[in-house]
């Protein structure tokens, strides 16, 4: 069921709401079916529709694949159970003894997955400053093979300049992945931009809903997708159908919702800079970010996702006890606005030193912005400041 319209030239928001799908052939049904099935019935011994086993073809997930896909400007998309089982899948390409440069600022689970899980098997990781260019330059061996990065970073919002990371990784005859979870395809699309790999944490903006938890890579090269498909149905860490379908449903509004969360991201960012409380705003879209100008180059939008400096834990955390509308919890993107402490709940593992190399200090307060009326969600966090 693989869609063969071409929505090349045609806007984000068509893109996002046809691409990947068509009516269902025996039906009609303008919505992708829910395909919750293991298996499909072969018509005789030698012949199938296409799809034979569930882990290897799925016409839901298909759909969400190609989707996304279209969104990040790439050929290719291919679907996992979560960011982390894609990030993980695109890390068997490589092999023992090869050399991974990470972004220092990456997500704490591929942290976590590159140096305590697969630096055991042999594959070999330099973290460093990867808004640097030319400490990216620095750390290439002869055996560098892939250079992974993230931008903007949770949750110091620091840019990489894609451009000049993908000249160097080509260069170097590496590849260059970069996870555009925090930005979404809206607002950045890095294989525009020379990244041969895009990763996702669909639970994110892609889905928008925080209703599930699903990765995706998106690729534009053939023979780097035969490769990733193939270790897709080798690892078997795909979506189960439902998700994809969910998947599915929250690109429908991609383009809406993230037009009113940079909306909403903006116009908080800039009340909180010019609130009293407030020692210091961490956005791409202020004047005063040191990379503001690289953020306009290769942003379209500067998200949701704005983060605060408080001074202390005290001040922290008495502001994030009191907020009314948004919502003390983990992850981000969703429609709905949440409020995390870094320090204390997804950066609890990181040993304070290097947090605070980072800047990621006690005091310090991530915002994910959601689509309610901003003019709510800015009185909400004025009656919380007034505790803090
Ligand atoms: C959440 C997140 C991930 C991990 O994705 P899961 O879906 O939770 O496995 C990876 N990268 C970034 C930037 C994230 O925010």
């Amino acid at each position: 069921m693989k869609d063969e319209k071409n929505y090349h030239g045609m806007g984000l928001g068509t893109i996002a709401i046809h691409a990947g799908q068509r009516p269902d052939p025996t039906t009609g049904a303008i919505m992708m079916p829910v395909y919750q099935t293991s298996t499909y019935v072969q018509p005789e011994l030698g012949r199938h529709l296409g799809y034979e086993y569930a882990r290897t073809h799925n016409p839901t997930r298909e759909a969400f694949e190609g989707n996304v896909a279209a969104l990040e400007s790439g050929t290719h998309g291919i679907a996992f159970a979560s960011g982390l089982a894609a990030t993980d899948t695109m890390l068997k390409l490589m092999s023992a003894g090869d050399h991974v440069i990470c972004g220092e600022g990456v997500y704490g689970g591929t942290y976590r997955l590159f140096s305590k899980v697969l630096a055991r098997m042999g594959i070999e990781f330099t973290f460093v400053d990867s808004a640097d260019t030319e400490a990216l330059r620095a750390a290439i061996t002869p055996r560098t093979k892939l250079i992974h990065l993230e931008t903007p970073t949770n949750p110091m919002m620091q840019l990489t300049d894609i451009a000049a990371a993908a000249e160097v990784a080509r260069a170097a005859g590496a590849l260059l992945s970069v996870d555009n979870t925090f930005a979404s395809p809206y607002n950045q699309r890095p294989l525009e931009l020379g990244a041969d790999i895009v990763i996702h944490s669909v639970t994110k903006y892609v889905n928008g809903h925080s209703d599930m938890v699903g990765g995706m890579i998106v690729v534009k090269d053939d023979g780097l997708h035969e490769q990733l498909r193939f270790l897709q149905n080798a690892a078997g860490g795909i979506p189960g159908p439902w998700d994809c379908w969910l998947g599915l449903r929250g690109t429908k509004t991609l383009h809406l919702r993230m037009k009113a969360h940079n909306e909403n991201g903006q116009r908080i960012a800039e009340w909180l800079d010019a609130h009293p409380k407030v020692e210091a705003v961490y956005y791409p879209g202020l004047p005063h970010h040191p990379q503001h100008e690289l953020a306009k180059r290769q942003m379209r939008g500067f998200t949701g996702m704005v983060s605060i400096e408080m001074g202390t834990l005290e001040k922290a955390a008495a502001f994030v006890n009191k907020v009314r509308i948004f919502a003390l919890a983990e992850s981000l993107g969703g429609v709905e606005s949440l409020i995390g402490h870094p320090a204390l709940m997804t950066h609890a593992s990181v040993p304070r030193d290097l947090r605070y190399a980072m800047g990621l200090t006690d005091g310090l307060v991530r915002l994910s912005c959601g689509v309610e009326d901003v003019e709510d969600l800015i009185a909400d966090l004025e009656q919380a400041l007034e505790h803090a």
